[in-house]
């Protein structure tokens, strides 16, 4: 829909998305209780009129409603559907840049799965796509909300001549990578990149900057976005104090195709689970390793001899591993079917291996 009906469907614009999350949230008893509230009910059209008439000069919106949903509740379809729009978009040469609304709680998978599906094309495309939220519902009286989406629509159109294209995130006057998202708080405004590397919004940090030139030279080739309905099915297992085989063996009679193995410290996990991850490999069932801390990486061979075949996650979260396992089995089968003997390791460790930000 467009937000200035005056505009011809010609003329540049900054296309926002609504996936919906607390950023169109409504809560009954805003003053009272604002942390008591629904996510997803106040459609993007809105979203944008509210901060329509603050926009930066000449800066055009539309908006198009993907989904509104309180993020918990995000599918792989949904992510399929988000996916394409943007790929849609990107290669309009209508639309100047990309602002997608989004829940925080499942921030993070998107950010990932869109690096790896759409981060190659932002960048040759020269346009940016920026994921913002907020902590709080939009009837709130401090909504953090309209000021994040200001801050986004700024960074999607903004003209600095060394901001290359590329998949970001925006919240709290703060930016960073999609893929470095993380929500490691239950209320905090700045919650999903509290811990990323990032940069004001206002005065974009040149060491921030030259680390994400640093990752985008060695992001080479987006991977396919599976078709809804062909996701591959990948499970997060947590390893912890009197852990039992019974978690890996309940799924082996299942169509499972991978686990994410979110271990303790370094990504060890439970000797219990010895037996029956041998059996999972046996199945062909992929593994990844993880560590369920938070932070630091994961590292091939550490603490112990890997098995083959299981792979180390490097820097990436259970929920970031799990959205690169499920599009790497998907390259891996796409690859194969076109006739290129690639495995989805080949594919994980182009995720995995990416330079972190310092
Ligand atoms: N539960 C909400 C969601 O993810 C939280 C938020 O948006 O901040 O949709």
């Amino acid at each position: 829909m467009s937000s200035n009906p005056g505009i011809s469907e010609k003329t540049p614009h900054l296309l926002v998305l609504g996936m919906g999350g607390t950023i169109a949230g409504l809560a009954p008893n805003p003053e009272e209780s604002p942390l008591q509230y629904k996510a997803g009910q106040v459609g993007v059209d809105a979203l944008v009129a509210q901060v329509q008439s603050v926009v930066p000069e000449g800066v055009r919106l539309v908006s198009r409603q993907i989904a509104n949903i309180n993020s918990r509740n995000l599918t792989e379809a949904h992510l399929t559907s988000l996916g394409l729009a943007v790929i849609e978009a990107l290669l309009d040469v209508a639309i100047k840049g990309i602002v997608i609304t989004h829940g925080t709680d499942t921030i993070e998978e998107t950010g990932l799965f869109l690096q790896v599906t759409c981060g190659k094309l932002a960048q040759t495309q020269s346009k940016r796509v920026i994921l913002t939220g907020a902590m709080l519902p939009s009837n709130a009286p401090k909504a953090d909300g309209p000021s994040n989406l200001l801050d986004a629509l700024r960074w999607a159109s903004t003209s600095i001549d060394n901001f290359p294209g590329g998949i970001y995130a925006v919240m709290d006057g703060r930016g960073c990578m999609a893929m470095d998202l993380a929500k490691r708080h239950a209320t905090a405004l700045n919650a999903p990149l509290q811990n990323a590397p990032s940069s004001s919004v206002g005065l974009i940090n040149p060491s921030w900057l030259s680390g994400v030139k640093a990752v985008q030279a060695a992001w080479n080739e987006d991977l396919p976005i599976p078709k809804e309905g062909e996701w591959p099915w990948v499970e997060i297992l947590t390893s912890h104090a009197g852990a039992r085989p019974e978690t890996i063996t309940h799924w082996l009679g299942s169509a499972v195709q991978g686990f994410i193995l979110a271990g303790s410290g370094q990504g060890g996990f439970h000797d219990d689970w010895v037996k029956p991850l041998d059996q999972a490999m046996v199945q062909d069932i992929a593994l990844v390793r993880t560590t369920r801390t938070g932070a630091g990486a994961t590292l091939r061979n550490i603490p112990e001899l890997d098995r083959p075949g299981c792979c180390p996650s490097g820097s990436l979260t259970a929920p970031r591993a799990r959205i690169a396992l499920q599009l790497a089995l998907n390259a891996e089968k796409q690859a194969n079917k076109a006739g290129k003997p690639l495995t989805w390791q080949d594919f994980f460790a182009r995720i995995a291996d990416l330079p972190e930000i310092r």
